[in-house]
């Protein structure tokens, strides 16, 4: 086994690194303090220079205008993302692989390439009130008159919707021979029957918000339903295998932030005439972050290789939700150790580790609680054993 980083993975995480010290870490603190948001012409000029590195188009085809890197790359990537606080790091729109799949050319025309030039965002309408780690239980619902689909259905959470000019809607199909079964579509925000119910705030200081909406009877075109009837799931769970294991990218990401931040503190605090660095107790926490962030990083780089190999579906499924539920699980200990590290200076809002404490906790949440992976995972094992889940050592 060779767990170096390819050549090609180290240069884009180095440019990445540097872009985050120098154009997003430095305004952490100026969100934090104004509820997420930045002056504009400071976003404005970290979400050009995204778009210079054409970070929309990592996973996108190159005859798109992507740069259809390899998911180890990716990961590279992300977990370079995951080092700044505030979601800084959101500052692009994201053009996936499954969506040049699953969308008609006209539909990549209309809102997949516009993504990927920065032109259109998109956000995820899947949560209910009475759904959320129950997926299939959704009560939206889609009909179908004519060349139109009529929805109906009220959305939680709806990520970024602030910043989005178009929603990804999922819904069950009413009538026809596919109903019940469910379905995507790409619905244009400003389009009648959509209405903000509210905006509630959260733990985290983020300048993309995550409101409730409702949708009354829109009409949208048939053009615009993604893929087949029924399809929608298919696409739901691409999106979820690729969150998940960038989510565990981030979470190594923060993690190594935190120890970089952390170790410098701990070795000039000094308490009682030394260092708190020298402190058993002190360095036991950091061994078991330190340990713990390594082998949540070789298992979300050795999931992204499996990716690049081309691994039965199933089992990329298991991995990323074995890399979701470890590293996300992993970085929130690891938080929760660097505040205690910091003592009081770590419960200041100031403190990236204050912020990292309250920002990683979702991740254990969005995209699948640990609970539902960890239900994943012990179904795939009862029925696929050990080899479902991570082979073994002469396969
Ligand atoms: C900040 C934020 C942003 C989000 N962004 C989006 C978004 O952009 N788009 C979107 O569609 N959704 C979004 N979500 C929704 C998110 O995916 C759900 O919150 C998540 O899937 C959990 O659903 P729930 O909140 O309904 O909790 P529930 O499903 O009600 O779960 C409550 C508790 O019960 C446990 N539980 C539930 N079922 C089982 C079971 N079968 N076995 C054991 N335990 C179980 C859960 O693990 C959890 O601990 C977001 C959520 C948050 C907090």
């Amino acid at each position: 086994m060779d767990f170096r980083l390819p050549e090609e993975a180290r240069v884009w995480a180095g440019k990445v690194r540097e872009f985050v010290d120098h154009d997003l870490i430095p305004f952490e603190v100026e969100a934090e303090l104004n509820g997420g948001d930045l002056r504009p012409e400071i976003r404005q000029r970290q979400r050009q220079k995204a778009l210079d590195f054409n970070l929309s188009g990592m996973d996108a085809p190159k005859q798109y205008g992507g740069l259809e890197l390899s998911v180890v790359e990716q990961v590279a990537i992300y977990e370079q993302l995951g080092r700044v606080t505030n979601a800084l790091g959101w500052c692009f729109s994201e053009a996936h692989k499954w969506m040049f799949e699953a969308c008609s050319d006209d539909q990549i025309n209309r809102y997949v390439v516009p993504i990927l030039k920065g032109e259109r965002h998109e956000c995820y309408a899947i949560t209910e009130a009475e759904s959320g780690s129950d997926v299939d239980g959704l009560d939206a619902t889609a009909r179908q008159e004519g060349d139109h689909y009529i929805l109906n259905g009220e959305k939680w959470f709806v990520t970024s919707a602030n910043l989005a000019d178009f929603a990804i809607f999922q819904a069950r199909l009413e009538g026809g021979i596919h109903a019940g079964a469910h379905v995507l579509f790409f619905v244009d925000l400003d389009t009648a029957g959509i209405e903000v119910i509210d905006t509630p705030l959260f733990s985290h200081t983020f300048e993309a918000h995550h409101p409730t909406y409702r949708f009354r009877d829109v009409k949208v075109p048939v053009a615009n339903r993604i893929g087949d009837e029924g399809a929608g799931m298919d696409y739901t769970r691409a999106w979820f295998r690729r969150e998940r294991l960038m989510i565990a990218a981030r979470s190594c990401g923060a993690a190594e932030r935190l120890l970089e931040e952390v170790r410098v503190f701990a070795n000039n605090r000094l308490s009682n005439g030394q260092a708190i660095a020298q402190y058993q107790l002190v360095q036991a926490m950091l061994a078991d972050s330190a340990t713990e962030l390594w082998a949540a990083r070789l298992m979300t780089y050795e999931a992204a290789q499996a990716h690049d190999r081309g691994e039965d579906l199933k089992r990329l499924h298991a991995r990323c939700s074995m890399v979701k539920l470890y590293a996300s699980e992993m970085v929130g200990r690891v938080a929760d150790r660097c505040v205690q590290i910091f003592g009081g200076r770590g419960y200041m809002r100031e403190n990236p580790a204050e912020r990292f404490y309250r920002e990683v906790r979702v991740d254990r949440i969005w995209e699948g609680t640990s609970e539902i992976q960890r239900l994943i995972i012990g179904g795939i094992f009862n029925k696929r054993g050990l080899d479902g889940l991570i082979g073994s050592t002469n396969t």
